[in-house]
Formats: C-alpha cells, sequence, structure tokens
C-alpha cells in the first residue's frame, strides 16, 4: 500500500452516529482525516454497530486510508429514556416527575433508565441532564418517582446522561454489560476499547483481564470523567493504554471551573508516561447547528494540541450534527495551523522541558533516555523523520510524547500496534518485516516519495521488541 504524509500530526477521534454513519458521508470523513471512529455503546444496538464497522472496514480498506475502531463502553451511566418526538423543552420554573418507570417522556414527566437513582436522591439534591446544561432540585419523592423544580431549563433530547453531583454513588465502572460489549467488539475487531466513569486501576484490568479469558489483548482508554479517577490518575495510567478526558461528565463531576487545569495536569501526566491521550467534547460544539465554530472553540481545540494532546474528539458535532464533515474538516485545518506554528509559543515548546523534568525527578528507563536524545538531536539537526521499527508502538509513543517537529514512521510488525498508533501525535504507522534491514526500511521510504536526497534520518530501535534495556540504539543517517 502507498503512503503519504497527512497534513497534520494531531489525531482526530469522529463519533459515528446517524449523521455520519452513512457510506457517502463515511467515505468523506475518511478522506478528510477521520483517524479513529468512535462508536458509543450507550446508543444503537449492536447489529447497528456491527453494520457501521463492517462500513467503516471496507471503506477504509478500498479507500487505503487506515482508520481505527474506538468502542465507547457506556459503563453505569445514568440515562433518561425516551421522550415523544425525541426531544422536549424543559422550563424554568415549571416542575418535572422523574420515574423509574418505562414510559415515553415528556416536559413533565421523564423516564430514567437507572432504577437504583431514587435511592440516591433526597430533598434539595441537584439533577444534572445533558452534561448539567439542564438543572433539577428534588423537591420531594416516593419509591418510585421524584419531583423536581427546573432551575435551568433547555431543550432535551432522549437518552441523554444525568449526573447526580450530590450522591457518592457506589457503582462498579464496567458492568457485565460492557463485558458482553467487549466480547462482541473483539469478534467483529473493534481496535480499542474507552471505559466509562474509571475509579480505579481494576477498571481497566477488569476489561484487560477479560479479554485475555477469550485469548485476545485489549487496547483500552481511560476515560476520566470522575473526581475518584483525578485521586488515582498514576495508578490508572500505568494500567490504562491510553486517556480520554471527557470533560462533558468532568465538567459536571467537579467544579467545571477547574476543568482547563485538570485538563493540562492530565495532559502532561499522560505525556510524562508515554499515554496517548484524547481531548473530548464540546470541542466545535456550535458547529453541531452552525457552519462556523466560535473563536472560543477554536482556540479551545489550538490550546489542547499545544498542552500535547494527541488527539481531539468530535461527537455530537459528527455523530448527529448537520454538518460532520465541515466539523472534521475545522479541526484538521485547526491543527494544521497550530501545529506549524507550536514551536513559537510558550504552551507548545515546554511540553520537552515538562517531561524531562518530570523524568529526572521520578527515574527515567533506558527506553526514556533514548527518546530523550531523539528530541534533543531533532532540535540540533534538521530531520524529517524518525524510522522505529516497532512491534508493541511503545517506542514510538516515547518518541511521540515530545510533540516534536519530525514525522516518526512506525515500522509495525503487526495489525494491532499500527492501528493503536493512529491515536498517537506525529506517528505514520505503516507494517513492514520485523527482520528488515535498515537499508530496506531507508529504501522503502524513499520509495514511497517521502525522503529526499541528502535528508538527516534517525533510526531508533529499542530491541528485542517490546522490551527496554537489551539493546538500544539511535543512529544518525545521512542520505546521499
Ligand atoms: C464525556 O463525558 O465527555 C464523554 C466523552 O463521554 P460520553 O460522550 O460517553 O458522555
Amino acid at each position: 500500500m502507498s503512503v503519504s504524509l497527512p497534513g497534520r500530526k494531531t489525531k482526530i477521534v469522529c463519533t459515528i452516529g446517524p449523521a455520519s454513519r452513512n457510506k457517502p458521508i463515511l467515505s468523506k470523513m475518511i478522506i478528510s482525516g477521520m483517524n479513529v471512529a468512535r462508536l458509543n455503546f450507550s446508543h444503537a444496538d449492536l447489529a447497528e454497530h456491527e453494520e457501521n464497522i463492517h462500513r467503516i472496514k471496507g471503506l477504509s480498506a478500498s479507500l487505503g486510508i487506515p482508520v481505527s475502531i474506538l468502542a465507547d463502553l457506556p459503563g453505569p451511566k445514568i440515562r433518561i429514556g425516551r421522550l415523544e418526538g425525541g426531544s422536549c423543552v424543559l422550563e424554568k420554573g415549571k416542575t418535572v416527575v422523574l420515574t423509574i418507570h418505562d414510559e415515553i417522556g415528556s416536559s413533565s414527566l421523564i423516564p430514567v433508565a437507572f432504577g437504583g437513582f431514587i435511592e440516591n436522591l433526597h430533598k434539595g439534591s441537584r439533577v444534572f441532564l445533558n452534561d448539567g446544561f439542564i438543572q433539577l432540585k428534588v423537591l420531594h419523592k416516593t419509591a418510585e418517582q421524584a419531583v423536581c423544580r427546573v432551575i435551568m431549563g433547555g431543550k432535551l433530547l432522549s437518552n441523554k446522561g444525568m449526573n447526580l453531583p450530590d450522591a457518592r454513588l457506589n457503582i462498579n465502572p464496567v458492568t457485565d454489560k460492557d463485558l458482553e460489549f467487549v466480547r462482541f467488539g473483539l469478534e467483529v475487531g473493534v481496535d480499542m476499547f474507552s471505559v466509562s466513569f474509571v475509579k480505579s486501576p481494576d477498571d481497566i484490568m477488569k476489561v484487560k483481564r477479560f479479554a485475555s479469558s477469550l485469548g485476545k489483548e485489549a487496547f483500552v482508554v481511560a476515560k476520566i470523567e470522575r473526581k475518584e479517577a483525578l485521586e488515582q490518575i498514576d495508578a490508572i495510567l500505568d494500567a490504562a493504554d491510553a486517556l480520554m478526558i471527557a470533560r462533558g461528565d468532568l465538567g459536571v463531576e467537579i467544579p467545571i471551573e477547574k476543568v482547563p487545569v485538570v485538563q493540562k495536569q492530565l495532559t502532561l501526566k499522560a505525556n510524562y508516561r508515554a499515554r496517548p491521550v484524547i481531548t473530548a467534547t464540546q470541542m466545535l460544539e456550535s458547529m453541531t447547528a452552525n457552519t462556523r465554530p466560535t473563536r472560543a472553540e477554536v482556540t479551545d481545540v489550538a490550546n489542547a494540541i499545544l498542552d500535547g494532546t494527541d488527539a481531539v474528539m468530535l461527537s455530537e458535532e459528527t455523530a448527529i450534527g448537520s454538518y460532520p464533515v465541515e466539523s472534521l474538516r475545522m479541526l484538521v485545518k485547526i491543527a494544521q495551523m497550530t501545529e506549524k506554528n507550536r514551536g513559537g509559543v510558550a504552551a507548545g515548546m515546554s511540553i520537552p522541558s515538562a517531561i524531562r523534568h518530570e523524568l529526572e525527578r521520578s527515574g527515567a528507563s533506558i527506553g526514556d533516555a533514548l527518546s530523550l536524545n531523539v528530541v534533543n538531536t531533532l532540535h540540533m539537526l534538521n530531520i524529517r523523520f524518525i524510522l522505529v521499527p516497532t512491534q508493541t508502538g511503545a517506542t514510538a509513543r516515547r518518541i511521540s510524547r515530545f510533540k516534536g517537529g519530525a514525522w516518526i514512521i512506525a515500522l509495525c510488525s503487526n495489525e494491532a500496534a499500527l492501528r493503536s498508533l493512529n491515536l498517537s501525535y506525529g506517528i505514520l504507522p505503516v507494517m513492514a518485516d520485523p527482520d528488515g534491514s535498515d537499508e530496506q526500511f531507508i529504501g522503502y521510504l524513499k520509495e514511497q516519495g517521502l525522503a529526499r536526497p541528502e535528508d538527516t534520518l534517525l533510526m531508533v530501535s529499542a530491541l528485542p521488541f517490546g522490551g527496554v534495556g537489551k539493546e538500544n540504539s539511535l543512529k544518525i543517517i545521512k542520505l546521499d
């Protein structure tokens, strides 16, 4: 398969839904730069997910553009049920009844598809709907319903999430239903799973252990959206393969004004541990209904990139919005412009020194030292490509975390590594013979028209594959 360099290094995750699941839109999205398709298992049934997966895989193969598939496990998220006509408007000051019964809802009665929610409410409790856009206060309750006052009104869609910020729910983040989704996903070729409402590393390990009980491996993304996760973030990062900053729920579970600082802290921690990080939710929210984003949204996306995110994610914009392809193309444009200028702004320049500082403080491995040397060399020589033969993707990810200016060509010995690297900044993963020689790899780069005469390349090897500390080498190769 011939490869060409994408116009930007930031990876893009798009949520697939009714607005984007038809083949013409999907192919436009693949051509426009979707690296990872996210299927939200809170919505749609398995037959629809399976059909989506086949469509995406089929189009990706026929277009010759790799797209990875992320299954987002719903976890124990409390959701409202169906509303008549799919939506209703809640007006400030009116009363609305939350019921445990599975009825079709309206602006005066909302079914909640989680029986246990009533026990966690008491007079005065706050109930947030749709990531806190709508807020209710409980007036009184019985065992089957809670009568609430609308404090902040707005339009509510069927199946939207509910948060109870005054309750400490003792529920397991990985449900039996999630594990059934993992089984299904592994059978139909899902590449990564995101675990919602992670509280501890055990939640990640539960999914990994379940996959290995089926003789498979799961690449697991920890969705950070609870206060409890922040308390155990280092251990969660050690257990997980990647991180998602799920700002929708996070902005309800912690005070919303804390989100920007927490986002920056999580990004640095993930970079330091060489875990790809996805910044999610409301990135271009206004493009759900408009052809242009707000200045604040554009700045938010650019800042996430400058701070070191690997990937940016679209949710409603591509799942149910009116402009899914335009939203994606807008992300591409913002990423291109921001990356081009990251060397000239403080946030962009500070990533390598922030990671180096962390590594010096907490102790670096041989692999860390190797990756630091790569970054130092990049800065001294005008390097365009770093060649990295890799089996698990770990060596390539350790280099990617610095968000340097050169492309990392990850020469992958297996499909799973290739697909997982679709989430990492600045990595172009390609399949290659693990026993190939340096000459063969360089020959490949020339054949693809990527390397030019006089180019200086880096070749980074950490052998044996996947291990650290045996034969690590950094070669500087000047082409004729
Ligand atoms: C979020 O809360 O930001 C998020 C990504 O999760 P979901 O879309 O599943 O609510």
